[in-house]
């Protein structure tokens, strides 16, 4: 049995079960085609984040070694016919919470994000007791080793007690060049010195600062406020956590990254204030970068009026339709960068747990596996964006961002050959019974799709396939990446 933990507390800690989960996971029988076997995609249409084209994939060794039309099966080649299918990268999703008190592990977080196209995946490494964060990143690849069978990148979670010097270490031992700050920690404004410096040095040594934007004493006074007015249940979640609050820690930020020089990616944006103020310092010419989240294009606040409002929360909460109308806006228009799940498992009754409050809950939701058919459904069929953008905002934009890209993020030759066979016209109904994520459940189930991924390789390997994940755990590796770099 799990406790609602205090929200504010709730990262650092998971991160520190994430090793006893690791004795826990199970292996998988079923073992992948091996990698040196030619693979040949043919007939299907090529989508990069630039273009779409029709055109055969040659893979081999793990890679992708041509592309054209009228290739002809080496000797030994698996043929896989994509008529009728997309050709597209494997989805690259920065922002995953996988260990700890969750029910998904590197494991279990593998299988969702391949059977949903994805397979680069992500998590945060925050240093515990006295750890560096070169240290809790080596505790992490330990795990990984065992777990992953998606690819993983590491992001650095800074803490008050973070050094500068570190910055200069992370890139270079470790290959993550990432790390993140969270606004919302009650520690975080007497620390702001300390992390203005840690900013700067990460700048200077090309690693790329996330930001969590939620202001921490604006919280702090609408849940007191509430708190006095006795309005505690899950009902007032998105009272407790106003707009203003993330406006203000976007502004914050924005200045953190103009007097520092560094560039910083904003998490989880939700409204259109926010992304305003984000915009406006790009603008300016400041790297500032923008992700949001499948919740905040799905679903708005009148979700916290149902008997089921505790399966909804997030942080920050669910906003208005304008707001919603606001982030795919900039989806089309390229203002929103990267759509990343914040994928956090938990099981549909500890969502639903009653003796949750504004101020202890259980924040996150399971999103790996269904984020790129719903963006497909609710975006490219409905005629929001263009497939092009769909392959840019959840795969090829946070490779770039993120280090990985060209081996990661795009169908070109000598790429990894991390590949998604789409299959446009596949109408789907959403069940929980299909999720492979421990959490059970999908917030979507009943949801009508169209747009789903018939086969997933990653780095040449059939992976998922009919239904099924056919790689073990142990398969998938730590990416070292580049240096940050403007894209
Ligand atoms: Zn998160």
């Amino acid at each position: 049995m799990l406790f609602a933990m205090i929200f504010r507390r709730s990262v650092p800690m998971l991160r520190r079960h994430c090793v006893f989960l690791a004795a826990l996971a199970a292996t998988s029988p079923l073992e992948a085609v091996t990698a040196t076997q030619e693979i040949l995609i043919r007939g299907g249409t090529v989508v990069t984040s630039e273009r779409r084209f029709d055109a055969d994939v040659r893979v081999r060794d793990g890679t992708i070694v041509e592309i054209g039309t009228g290739l002809a099966a080496g000797a030994g080649a698996r043929v896989i016919d994509a008529t009728g299918l997309r050709v597209m990268p494997g989805g690259v999703d920065p922002h995953v919470h996988l260990g700890g008190r969750t029910r998904d592990d590197y494991r279990t977080g593998s299988q969702a994000a391949l059977a949903g196209g994805i397979t680069t995946i992500s998590n945060f490494a925050f240093p515990a007791g006295e750890q560096t964060l070169a240290e809790a990143i080596e505790r992490e690849a330990a795990v990984i080793g065992e777990q992953a069978i998606a690819d993983v990148i590491l992001h650095a979670g800074i803490t008050p007690g973070t050094e500068q010097a570190e910055m200069t270490t992370l890139g270079g031992e470790t290959g993550q060049t990432s790390t993140k700050i969270f606004m919302v920690w009650t520690t975080f404004d007497a620390a702001v010195p300390n992390h203005m410096a840690t900013m700067a040095e990460a700048g200077r040594a090309g690693i790329l600062t996330m930001v969590h934007c939620e202001d921490w004493p604006i919280l702090a006074h609408a849940i007191a406020e509430l708190t006095a007015a006795e309005r505690t249940s899950l009902e007032y979640f998105p009272d407790s956590r106003p707009v203003l609050a993330e406006v203000v820690a976007c502004q914050r930020a924005v200045a953190m990254a103009e007097a520092t020089g560094a560039p910083i990616y904003a998490v989880h944006v939700s409204s259109a204030g926010a992304l305003r103020v984000l915009q406006e310092a790009r603008d300016r010419g400041l790297s500032v970068f923008v992700e949001t989240r499948p919740i905040y294009l799905h679903f708005t606040r009148e979700r916290f009026e149902g008997p089921d409002r505790g399966l909804y929360v997030g942080q920050p909460p669910l906003r208005e339709q304008a707001d919603q109308d606001a982030l795919w806006a900039g989806i089309a228009s390229g203002s929103v960068h990267v759509l990343a799940t914040d994928h956090v498992a938990y099981r549909r009754e500890e969502k639903l747990d009653p003796s949750q409050t504004i101020s202890s809950h259980r924040a996150g939701l399971s999103n790996l596996q269904v984020v790129r058919p719903m963006l497909y459904s609710e975006g490219v069929v409905r005629g929001r964006i263009s497939e092009e953008r769909f392959v840019a905002v959840t795969s090829t934009n946070a490779a770039r961002l993120f280090g990985l890209y060209p081996r990661k993020g795009t169908i070109a030759v000598g790429s990894d050959a991390d590949i998604v066979l789409w299959d446009p016209n596949e109408t789907r109904t959403i069940r929980d019974e299909d999720m492979f994520s421990g959490a059970g459940f999908s917030v979507y189930s009943g949801w009508e799709v169209t747009g789903w991924p018939v086969m997933t390789l990653r780095r040449g390997e059939v992976v998922y396939e009919n239904g099924e994940v056919l790689a073990g755990a142990g398969s998938g590796e730590l990416l070292r990446r580049g240096r940050w770099r403007a894209p």
